[in-house]
């Protein structure tokens, strides 16, 4: 049986969960809340994560940058990849999209600050 501990990410009480799969449904315990039970079987059966990183300007200086929604984190290097490599924006704005649909995850790449 396929069992999976983690510790709920959603509120600072950081909840320890149990996750596994009981005739053929996702059951969590652990958690002291809806939030948690929600998070446990969404980190069970397809881990998501806000991706969040530095693009740097080949002239110097860097940007701030983050997917405006959660991926697949199984994606999470091949999306740091084509941020690296997006081409580089002229005259980057807080809130400009460096890249659209990032890796067909349906997440934008925005740009959080500029350095
Ligand atoms: S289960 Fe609820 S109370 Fe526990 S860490 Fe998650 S959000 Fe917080």
């Amino acid at each position: 049986m396929k069992e999976l501990q983690t510790v709920c990410i959603r509120c600072p009480i950081g909840c320890h969960l149990t996750i596994r799969e009981e005739n053929g449904e996702v059951v969590v315990s652990g958690n002291r809340c809806p939030r948690g039970a929600e998070y446990g079987k969404q980190e069970f059966i397809c881990p998501m994560r806000t991706i969040t990183t530095v693009y740097n300007k080949a002239g110097g200086g860097t940007l701030a940058v983050r997917t405006d929604k959660a991926v697949e984190k199984s994606k999470y290097f091949e999306v740091l990849r084509a941020i690296k490599s997006a081409p580089e924006p002229k005259n980057a704005h807080f809130g400009d999209v460096l890249l659209e649909n990032v890796c067909g995850t349906g997440a934008n790449v925005i740009i959080t600050e500029v350095n």
